[in-house]
């Protein structure tokens, strides 16, 4: 009788999951695990938050699991360790995985097929529409510019709908469970034993977090269906209000793999092809091709993990004694209302909004000269969607160092910008009580975005910090610290 080990990784689904459905076909019994590799498997690089997303998904998987008759088995240790122990105890002769784009695992991964040749590995595209060595230009370098990259992704998708196409839940899935051998293993763990969950000594902050979310496949899928429906009509504004609930917030489904970027693609076009799409479905289809786009760019420039695109850059005179600024930014204090807002949803619910997260990144980045690698690793440490492509993207991007990045002269101004997207000051409202109550008393005038232009009086009144920094002093200072890169 032949068993396949089917390892889970950022494919925490049972449907359109080519790793498991090739194991279905070809073995009498299948067995799913998942490990916790934190020697130099990119689970090594989840953040808290994300950490705790993690343990609550993989209880959902594992209970979706025991629908069919078995469980999720759990390990921790280095992957081909205990992917070889594994097999051995349970005397498996296949192995299958679903790929991962970071270069750590890739590096892995390499390692695994080339040593564990008996087990006969396999890997399959389940998390990116096209991998990144099949969108290239005609000459095979990868794309640098979005918007080319996207019309010939676009065009293949177009051309052959099959790609779209989703795979089922296999029907039925003969899951290897021998709870005794199980039991008596010292492979395999409990998912408390894993301590994915943060101590006790930190209380029950991830409790309240993910009262924001519901993890797992079908809440994905009930997430995307519902978008579907009301909201991706009016994303095209939408998607910049940060107080409505203008977006999809599918990206930690999408960064787990609890939903296939193919399914949820394949749900918003209905049988149509992208060039039928609306103009506000196609804005939507658009941002799930920035995804792809970003892990082109990690795929074809690992170093972007750690080094800017730009080596210019690399010389970019940051200010290394920034004191209390960062902590002040991190938790909310820099008296700035929209970019304390943005960094209290963060905490508050592991993920924030991309119109806040641009003006807190340019914030960080420009207004206070901190590297835009303090952000990174704040946000890698908070976000449940932290996401080692899209966020080394998203603060290139905003740095002005990364692929077709905002020049770094474009220095998001937040007041303007909360005047412009938050209107009537909902948003900072929600996340900054301080100004909310005051709100509620005192007419704030047009300073509810910049409480420091009250006069003296009020401003008294009202217990939140002055601002770290002038905007317009610190701009001035960005652009003279970029004018001597450009100059060297
Ligand atoms: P929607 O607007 O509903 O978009 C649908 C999906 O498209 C998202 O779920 C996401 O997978 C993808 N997407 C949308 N915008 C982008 C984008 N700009 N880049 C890449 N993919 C995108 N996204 C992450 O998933 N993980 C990160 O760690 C991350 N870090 C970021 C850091 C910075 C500084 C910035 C500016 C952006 C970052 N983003 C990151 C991109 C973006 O902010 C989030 O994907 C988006 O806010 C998620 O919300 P949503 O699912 O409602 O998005």
């Amino acid at each position: 009788m032949s068993v396949g080990i089917v390892w889970f990784r950022q494919d925490l689904r049972l449907a359109d999951n080519p790793a498991l459905t090739a194991a279905v076909r070809e073995c009498d019994t299948v067995l799913p695990l998942f490990i916790d590799d934190p020697v130099d498997g990119s689970v090594s690089r989840l953040g808290a938050a994300s950490r705790a997303w993690l343990h609550s998904s993989l209880a959902t998987l594992d209970a979706s699991l025991a629908k069919k008759g078995g469980q999720l088995l759990l390990a921790q240790g280095k992957a081909l360790d205990v992917l070889d122990a594994v097999a051995q105890e349970v005397g498996a002769s296949r192995l299958y995985w679903n790929r991962c784009y970071d270069p750590a695992s890739i590096k892995r991964d390499k390692r695994i097929k080339s040593t564990l040749v008996k087990l006969k590995p396999q890997s399959f595209n389940a998390s990116l529409l096209i991998e990144p060595w099949d969108t290239v230009k005609s000459d095979g370098l990868p794309y640098k510019v979005f918007t080319p990259f996207w019309r010939a992704m676009a065009r293949a998708l177009d051309e052959t709908p099959a790609i779209l196409k989703p795979l089922t839940t296999p029907r039925s899935i003969s899951l290897w469970n021998k709870t005794r051998q199980i039991k008596g293993s010292s492979v395999f763990m409990t998912l408390d034993a894993l301590e994915l969950e943060p101590p006790e000594s930190e209380g029950l902050w991830h409790h309240e977090m993910l009262t924001a979310w519901q993890t797992g496949e079908a809440a994905a899928m009930a997430s995307a269906k519902k978008f579907y429906k009301d909201g991706v009509h009016f994303y095209k504004e939408g998607r910049d209000l940060p107080a409505l609930a203008g977006t999809s917030r599918l990206s930690p489904h999408l960064h787990f793999g609890e939903i296939s970027p193919r399914q949820a693609l394949h749900r918003l076009l209905a049988g149509r092809t992208l060039s039928e799409l609306s103009p506000n479905e196609e804005v939507y289809a658009k941002e799930i091709g920035w995804r792809e786009f970003a892990h082109s760019l990690l795929y074809f420039f690992p170093k972007t993990l750690k080094d800017p695109l730009d080596v210019r850059f690399t010389r970019f005179p940051w200010v290394k004694n920034h004191g209390a600024h960062l902590h002040a930014w991190q938790r909310g204090m820099t008296g700035v209302p929209i970019v304390d807002a943005g960094m209290r949803e963060l905490y508050a619910t592991g993920w924030m909004h991309n119109r806040v997260r641009m003006i807190v990144a340019s914030f960080l980045i420009k207004n206070l000269l901190i590297s835009w690698r303090a952000g990174e690793a704040w946000f890698r440490d908070t976000l449940v969607d932290a996401d080692l492509a899209s966020n080394t993207m998203g603060w290139q991007w905003t740095a002005g160092c990364g692929a077709d990045a905002a020049p770094f002269f474009r220095v998001f101004n937040p007041v303007l910008q909360g005047e412009k997207f938050d209107k009537d000051g909902a948003y900072v409202k929600r996340w900054v009580p301080e100004i909310a109550e005051f709100a509620a008393i005192h007419d704030m005038g047009k300073n509810l975005h910049k409480p420091w232009a009250l006069d003296e009086v009020l401003r008294a009144k009202l217990s939140y910090p002055e601002p770290l920094v002038d905007l317009k002093i610190s701009r001035q200072r960005a652009l003279d610290a970029f004018a001597l890169i450009k100059q060297n």
